[in-house]
């Protein structure tokens, strides 16, 4: 295979010594400022000149057809297409694109966090990214190709080389459908301390379709999922709730089960929800869809819709975090 091609490492070093671009709550504030150092700053001038400092990273990607290598930019207008509906304000397009790049390079192998042997990401959205390619975005869009493509690719290009940065490291910057309500600190679920990853209230998620569920169980069909019998069914109670509002712990029956494992027993949207035993059914009523760690895509969109700039909804679901011109 050949080598990789994302010449990182000389950017890190010359990322150092660049201003860190603050992330700033509010867009249009008319006069400018110097560039702020902190998520609550108001500052305006959050954007330095592009700097070109490196050409665009290459990536390589694992598909069903074996490892293709393209620019990164391109590769991200092929994930933020699979990752979010085109009818996305642009404001949430542009964030989602800037969550995707530094998920992209925060795994690159040039940072030593590497996802793969042979490539950079591959196209599962359940291990890295989705991505969809020319060929399948023209299937799925037909007629709507050509004014789809250029609506992400314009809010791809508005936030070229911009990745989040925190204590001198890309951020990862997962990403989640709705949140339901408040999204969940990566700790309490994944472990680690990513102190940029914590609970945020988010009510612009509302308009999902997801936004909440509900699932009925016959209790004989949740009791083979749990391993447990339908009398111990009856014992279910939650023993701890996380600091994003989901079961974090939930006994049955003398046994411990944490949300997550939950969630994929019972196959459910989400691992915040309550639930009701009636007659021979369990009935769980479901907040939101996905992990809910970081940014909410649904709630993106609906912050957009109020005025918001990309910066500020980076800066809503990845508190703490600045933007950094990486190329
Ligand atoms: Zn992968
Ligand atoms: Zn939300």
């Amino acid at each position: 295979m050949p080598r990789c091609r994302l010449l990182l490492l000389p950017i890190m070093i010359l990322a150092l010594l660049l201003p860190c671009l603050a992330l700033p709550p509010a867009p249009d504030t008319a006069s400018p400022a110097p560039p702020a150092t902190t998520a609550a700053s108001t500052a305006a001038s959050y954007w330095l000149p592009p700097l070109q400092i490196a050409p665009t990273p290459r990536v390589r990607l694992q598909t069903e057809s074996g490892t293709l290598e393209l620019d990164a930019e391109e590769y991200l207008i092929g994930v933020v297409a699979a990752e979010m509906p085109a009818s996305f304000s642009a404001e949430a397009l542009s964030a989602q694109a800037v969550a995707a790049r530094s998920y992209l390079l925060s795994h690159s192998a040039d940072y030593g966090r590497p996802r793969h042997t042979e490539a950079d990401v591959c196209i599962e959205s359940a291990h890295c990214q989705a991505y969809l390619s020319e060929a399948e975005l023209r299937q799925r869009w037909g007629a709507e190709y050509e004014a789809r493509y250029a609506k992400i690719a314009a809010a791809v290009a508005q936030t070229r080389g911009l990745v989040l940065w925190y204590a001198g490291a890309i951020a990862e910057a997962p990403f989640c459908s709705a949140c339901g309500g408040s999204s969940e600190a990566a700790a309490e679920l994944w472990g680690g301390t990513r102190d940029y990853l914590i609970a945020a209230e988010c009510r612009w998620c509302a308009h999902a379709p997801r936004y909440r569920q509900t699932e009925v169980l016959p209790l004989s069909e949740a009791a083979a999922a749990l391993c447990c019998t339908e009398s111990e069914l009856l014992t279910m109670q939650l023993v701890a709730e996380s600091s994003g509002g989901r079961v974090a712990s939930l006994s049955i029956g003398g046994s411990s089960y944490s949300g997550a494992e939950l969630r994929q027993r019972l196959k459910l949207p989400s691992a915040a929800f309550s639930w009701l035993i009636a007659g021979d059914e369990l009935r769980l009523f479901c907040r939101g869809y996905g992990h809910g760690v970081g940014l909410c895509q649904y709630g993106a969109d609906g912050m957009a819709a109020e005025g918001a700039h990309f910066t500020a909804i980076l800066a809503h679901y990845y508190p703490g975090t600045q933007l950094m011109q990486l190329y």
